[in-house]
């Protein structure tokens, strides 16, 4: 991983991942500044490249072709990955005002969130037409809308919005639609298609050839295109135009005049009439030197420029020499925009059309050139280059001089590595410790478990764990959250209670604002957790260190007769894992930007995810026995289960719930560095050299943070309780094997690749 070395100065937060911002990304990944950080939000990590939408829709491109990965574009710029949604802007407080997480404070903010069709101001727009913006959520219900087609559901697809985004991407859905149609063996040519211009002519804007050219395509291709057809409502079945006409349709497509976002209003900030924000030569919010913007989101104050992304990709380079220029005190420049772009439009077929300075012409050739730009642009952001090592040893230019000077006056102090101990390392290290013998003490250090269980004399006894690492991921919040979890795991593997949680917090020594921050939000997602799962945090301890970390001391209570133990496996029992493994490899491959982000924000999502639920079902469904899955690995917390309950086990591997990408991982060879030392528990698998070969063999000892419960059910519940818990909302809970009983074999657990469902049955009804 690289970031950037040293104390934060600076926090620049970058709002949506648009055109311009993935070229200032890219811009700070080649040329790092010391003491600046970046945190990307966006409300989507795969970020649309538009100009390729209609090449997607037109069955030429793949859904990935078309989109930025920001995870590995981020890691290479040091950036901070936030999944959110900005729906404010604190301008006074400097915070950025978010749906799901708290605010986010910055130094210099910068908006690159595009725009939206209009539909608000057209009743019955936003319920039943098929808006083209937001992107991501444009492709499923078209997607849905081709399956309506195929199935003879939509016969008549209208588009409203006669630019030159309506009229690529209607050519690109009629092209799909009668070829995928007449594929499936039905009539292509039955569809009908009518494209709707408000204005007297379509491409309002372009020159006269060039809107003849395309209204001699329509017309070749038997698409209808009525002119100054303002639509005044849209209904389930069509249109209803201002003149009172309607128009029957299927489907209604809608790309009409972008939108500004609806908060901006609410921000203070200087908009035009049309809400746009308003940007100097510099992309500065007039009047703010620490609010920059740039893409379909602005207006820019100097001349009228179109709302394209051919604008927004050539502001990036500008917006990223202007945001260090403001962070150095050195001179910014301005945004000149282009006279006159290139526009390649194309036509559906492997064919554009194109303008520039009045000029127009097309072809095939016309398409290649489109794709070849496209596709260079997009590998910009692709094939990054490799990264320089984290960047150290030269001042800082900063303009802050005060704020370096209070950086430098702080000691640099290193804490110890969080990283976790092997299992192998860690039973060796303990095995000469002999505890002092307490009668209250009921599981300790003699037969260890997930938690220690102390009578204190009450009706119930005491569950005590304790867990810390440094943050594996790097939004202090998530971290937080993740770090709640997974020390909560071992209360409710033991069946407890979660009662009381202490603290214990590493912060990297910088600037106390910096610190607070961080702090602050880390507490915030910790504290979240713990109050959802009713465990009050009575305190904690902080010290400042290298590396952010966050562990908890937790207590809990478990009935006298009722706390669970790895030793309580029963042969003839079904186990059961209630969340997909493959953490650890994800976060390695993150960290050497290998993983794509939607992976990552998959597993996160899992992390963050309590095992509060799954306990209280488990519980429910007659569970003998649970573990939660942590750093040694599936396998390895099956083994400690089995050797305490002397039985040994089956595991059937397409059964066991993987992660997003993590056999990806695997297969690159990218492991956790826990990986080798639980590696050595392979010795506990009977038939190795068979095993070995198995397809997601090494994912048994890849070690998961915050992972699942891992539990033995009787086994003619088990289903039963799988379905439970996936009601409950762990959707990959599956029954991954058996507890078998004891054999003579030396090897406890046997690994099969796969078993058919009704094996599997069999099984469950008839113990071994
Ligand atoms: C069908 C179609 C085809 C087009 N083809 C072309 C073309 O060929 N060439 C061309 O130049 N232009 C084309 N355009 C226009 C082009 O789409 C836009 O001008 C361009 O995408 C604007 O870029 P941007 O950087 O402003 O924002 P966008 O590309 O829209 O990016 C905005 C980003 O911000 C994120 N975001 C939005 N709101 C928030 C929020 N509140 N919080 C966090 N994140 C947020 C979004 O998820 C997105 O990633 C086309 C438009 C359409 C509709």
């Amino acid at each position: 991983m690289r970031m950037n070395a040293g104390p934060v100065v600076k926090d620049v937060v970058l709002v949506g991942a648009g055109h311009a911002h993935v070229a200032v990304l890219r811009n700070f990944g080649m040329k790092p500044l010391p003491g600046v950080r970046l945190t990307l939000i966006t409300r989507e990590v795969d970020t649309p490249y538009s100009g390729m939408l209609p090449g997607h829709v037109a069955g030429h491109y793949t859904a990935d072709d078309i989109h930025i990965d920001t995870g590995p574009l981020a890691r290479f710029a040091g950036a901070r990955l936030y999944q959110d949604e900005a729906v404010g802007l604190d301008v006074a407080g400097r915070r950025v005002i978010c749906r799901d997480r708290p605010p986010v404070p910055y130094d210099l903010v910068s908006l690159d969130i595009g725009s939206r069709p209009n539909t608000a101001d057209v009743p019955g727009a936003a319920e039943h037409a098929l808006p083209v913006k937001p992107i991501d959520s444009f492709l499923p219900r078209f997607d849905a809308l081709r399956a309506r087609v195929l199935a003879g559901r939509s016969r008549h697809v209208l588009l409203v919005g006669a630019g030159a985004g309506g009229v690529e991407l209607l050519l690109a859905a009629e092209h799909r639609l009668r070829r995928d149609l007449a594929a499936a063996g039905g009539d292509g040519a039955s569809l009908r298609f009518t494209l709707l211009a408000g204005g007297d002519d379509i491409l309002s804007g372009f020159p006269d050839a060039f809107r003849a050219r395309f209204r001699a395509v329509f017309a070749a291709r038997g698409i209808a295109v009525e002119t100054g057809a303002r639509v005044g409502a849209v209904e389930a079945g069509g249109v209803v135009l201002a003149d009172g006409r309607r128009i029957a349709a299927d489907d209604v497509l809608w790309t009409t005049q972008a939108a500004p976002a609806d908060w901006l209003p609410q921000t203070g900030l200087a908009l035009d009439p049309r809400g746009f924000l308003r940007v100097d030569a510099m992309l500065r919010a007039i009047g703010h030197e620490d609010v920059f913007a740039a893409g379909d989101t602005i207006a820019f104050d100097p001349e009228p420029i179109p709302r394209s992304g051919v604008y927004a990709v050539r502001a990036g380079p500008v917006l990223a020499d202007n945001i260090r220029a403001t962070l150095t005190g050195t001179a910014l420049r301005p945004y000149k925009p282009q006279r006159d772009a290139l526009y390649l439009v194309s036509t559906g077929a492997p064919h554009a059309i194109g303008t520039r300075n009045g000029r127009v012409a097309g072809g095939a050739w016309a398409w290649r050139l489109k794709d070849w730009i496209d596709r260079r642009f997009m590998r910009r952001f692709r094939d990054l280059p490799a990264m320089p090592e984290a960047a150290t040893g030269p001042a800082s230019p900063l303009a802050d001089k005060a704020a370096l000077r209070d950086i430098s006056a702080i000691a640099m102090r290193c804490g110890g590595c969080g990283a976790k101990v092997g299992a192998t390392v860690l039973s060796r290290a303990l095995g000469a410790i002999v505890p002092f013998p307490r009668p209250e003490v009921w599981v300790g250090l003699a037969a260890p478990d997930d938690a220690a269980v102390v009578d204190t004399g009450g009706p119930r006894l005491s569950v005590q764990t304790v867990d810390y690492f440094r943050a594996i991921v790097d939004d202090p919040w998530r971290f937080g959250m993740i770090a709640a979890n997974h020390a909560l795991g071992d209360i409710y593997a033991m069946g407890g209670e979660p009662q009381t949680a202490l603290a214990i917090a590493t912060v990297p020594y910088g600037l106390e604002a910096k610190v607070e921050a961080d702090l602050s939000a880390m507490m915030a997602g910790a504290n979240a957790v713990l109050r959802d799962a009713g465990c009050a945090l009575v305190g904690g301890h902080t010290s400042e260190g290298a590396e952010l970390s966050l562990g908890f001391a937790l207590n809990g209570l478990v009935a006298r007769d009722a706390f669970l133990r790895k030793g309580g496996l029963r042969a003839g029992d079904a186990l059961v894992l209630t969340k997909p493994i493959g953490t650890g490899t994800l976060l390695a491959a993150d960290m050497r930007g290998l993983a794509r982000a939607r992976w990552v924000q998959a597993a996160i999502r899992h992390m963050c995810a309590s095992n509060r639920r799954a306990a209280e079902v488990l519980a429910l469904y007659g569970v003998g026995a649970a573990t939660d899955v942590t750093g040694f690995g599936l396998l390895g917390h099956l083994v400690e289960m089995t050797r305490a309950s002397e039985v040994d086990a089956r595991l059937v591997l397409d059964r066991i719930p993987v992660l997003e990408g993590a056999r990806e991982s695997v297969a690159r060879g990218v492991f956790s560095s826990l990986q080798p030392q639980n590696v050595r528990l392979r010795r506990a698998v009977r038939d190795l050299d068979v095993a070995q070969a198995l397809p997601d063999y090494p994912l048994l000892f890849d070690p998961q943070t915050a992972g699942g419960l891992l539990a033995s059910v009787p086994a003619a519940r088990a289903e039963a309780c799988v379905a439970a818990l996936r009601a409950a909302g762990y959707a990959e809970a599956a029954v991954i094997g058996q507890v078998l009983a004891r054999s003579d074999a030396l090897e406890p657990i046997v690994l099969v690749p796969s078993e058919p469902a009704a094996t599997h049955a069999a099984r469950e009804a008839v113990p071994a």
